[in-house]
């Protein structure tokens, strides 16, 4: 990544071990690895990835995150058109936001696990261990994030029919490998692209809990979360993969390898 790479700072390593993430999460789309575009609106991130066999989405943001994926694309010198799968980590809201756009006016095949394609079609009837009205006033550092959201069209994401296809460590088209991660929600899956040493994590382990607006690794807010324990236990699969860069579904990049996020996550304790 270079000094002049698109947009935000928001992925420099702080300097400080007392501070692993920086401080800003700034809307806007920043290179975090060879050939992997972060595109992030209201502290909520989905990844465009150049491969071999062309390029994917990982994850599809909030509605309103449509102009940021049409410039990420344009920096490539591509367009919708040239996707060639989105890859979705779980069915929540603020994950297919642009689904729809993608798969009617560009044809975009996109894929989740067999467990979460109900929930892409309904994608606000979720399974969660606490209440999503409560949360806020408990944890009133997370209102401002959630409200940016709700602005980035949260509020209004249409479900859609998608591919329920993809299957446990059997590779996706572009080489991305699914690990499997149930907890957050019961089809979670993390992709994993070894070759390079990055992992996408989705919800399983982020770096800001828009919930909570607690920063560091985690487990995401039992108010957004289907099973708190299970998803803790999961953070196993995602130490076993090695990957020195975490790219969560919240949160800025993380550079210092998936053991020491997945220490910190259990160290945080389930939210
Ligand atoms: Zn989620
Ligand atoms: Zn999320």
């Amino acid at each position: 990544m270079g000094a002049d790479s698109a947009t935000t700072h928001s992925d420099r390593m702080a300097d400080d071990d007392t501070a692993p993430t920086d401080t800003t999460s700034h809307d806007g789309i920043s290179e975090v690895a060879d050939g992997v575009l972060k595109i992030t609106r209201a502290v909520t991130n989905c990844y465009l990835v150049d491969t071999d066999d062309g390029a994917v989405l990982v994850d599809a943001g909030l509605p309103r995150m449509w102009p940021l994926v049409l410039d990420a694309l344009r920096s490539r010198r591509l367009s919708p058109d040239d996707l060639i799968s989105v890859y979705l980590t779980h069915g929540h809201f603020d994950h297919v936001g642009v689904v729809t756009r993608l798969q009617t006016d560009h044809h975009v095949p996109v894929h989740v696990h067999p467990a979460d394609a109900s929930l892409v079609r309904h994608p606000y009837r979720y399974d969660r261990e606490a209440s999503r009205l409560l949360y806020p006033l408990r944890h009133p550092r997370g209102l401002p994030h959630l409200f940016r959201m709700a602005r980035a069209g949260a509020l209004r994401v249409r479900g859609a029919e998608v591919r329920g296809d993809i299957r446990a460590q059997t590779p996706v088209l572009g080489g991305l490998v699914p690990i499997p991660t149930p907890g957050h929600t019961h089809g979670h899956v993390a992709f994993h692209l070894p070759d390079r040493g990055v992992l996408f994590t989705g919800d399983a382990l982020v770096t800001l809990d828009p919930y909570t607006g607690r920063r560091g690794p985690r487990t995401v807010a039992r108010a957004a979360t289907a099973d708190s324990a299970g998803a803790l236990a999961v953070l196993a699969a995602l130490a076993e993969t090695g990957a020195e860069t975490v790219l969560p579904g919240h949160g800025d990049a993380w550079t210092r390898g998936i053991e020491r996020a997945v220490a910190e996550a259990r160290a945080a304790g389930p939210q």
